[in-house]
């Protein structure tokens, strides 16, 4: 809005903040000489404060976006199965006083991830009760960080390690959970009968101890079954640095809901 000199000076309030607009005067060089606006004149830009807050939401909104988009590229990228995607904290039921401790523990571990590097949990429990629920509450919360996250079943990692190795195809599924800042084995236990077995992921969870890199291991065993399984050291080398033993002792929900 522009008028000439002979106009009374402007008080327009801003209808949004009630704050008085900006005024600028174009004299003969002014850049809003292409307006058409014969100089001296006057014309009324918009409200200083509401300009600067819109601008400083448009940053926020587009820095939303960055990470939204980052956070679905590294769930993408972290083997998350399309059931558990929309898994969180928040519809996750817990409703005993059992449950919501462990979902505290979960939350608090995904708070405060990489407080204490190398810190690790070991979920055991029944089939159905939530454990791998939470993990991948875990996975959303942490992807939104920017931390890369892999989460694999054993039996499907033993499935496709035999299949790249028989197509002579690299291991880049070993790659990745080595590397990841968060890597999360499931259903351990289940179809470890060989050597080779145990060893690849000895290697695993041995590798990444040494590098102070966090795992989560989820078993339907017992925590004493595991350790047989899995060798005392092993599993007191994932209990340091903070390491904790969340147990699911409660009836498999998919049952109950049927
Ligand atoms: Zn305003």
């Amino acid at each position: 809005m522009a008028a000439d000199s002979r106009s009374p000076p402007p008080q327009e309030p801003c209808e949004a903040c009630g704050t008085l607009k900006e005024v600028v005067w174009i004299d003969k060089d002014s850049i809003f000489k292409p307006w058409g606006v014969k100089p001296p004149a006057w014309a009324i830009l918009g409200c200083a404060p509401c300009n600067e807050r819109e601008r400083i939401d448009q940053q926020a909104a587009e820095r939303k976006r960055q990470i939204q988009e980052m956070a679905t590229r590294l769930l993408d990228q972290s083997g998350i199965g399309k059931r558990f995607r929309n898994k969180t904290f928040e519809n996750f039921t817990a409703e005993t006083q059992e449950q919501k401790e462990v979902l505290e523990a979960c939350k608090r571990y995904a708070a405060d991830f990489g407080k204490r590097p190398g810190q690790c949990l070991i979920m055991i429990g029944a089939p159905g009760t939530g454990k791998t629920h939470v993990a991948s509450a875990i996975i959303n919360r942490l992807t939104k960080k920017g931390k890369r996250c892999a989460i694999v079943g054993i039996p499907e990692l033993f499935r496709r390690l035999k299949s790249s190795y028989q197509n002579n195809g690299s291991a880049e599924i070993l790659e990745q959970l080595i590397r990841a800042d968060l890597s999360i084995l499931d259903d351990v236990g289940i179809q470890m009968n060989s050597d080779w077995e145990f060893t690849t992921m000895f290697d695993v969870l041995d590798a990444r101890y040494r590098d102070l890199r966090s795992s989560i291991l989820i078993s339907n065993l017992s925590f004493q079954r595991l350790e047989e399984l899995l060798g005392k050291r092993l599993v007191g080398r994932l209990l340091e640095d903070g390491g904790l033993v969340l147990t699911f002792f409660w009836k498999d929900r998919r049952l109950s809901l049927a």
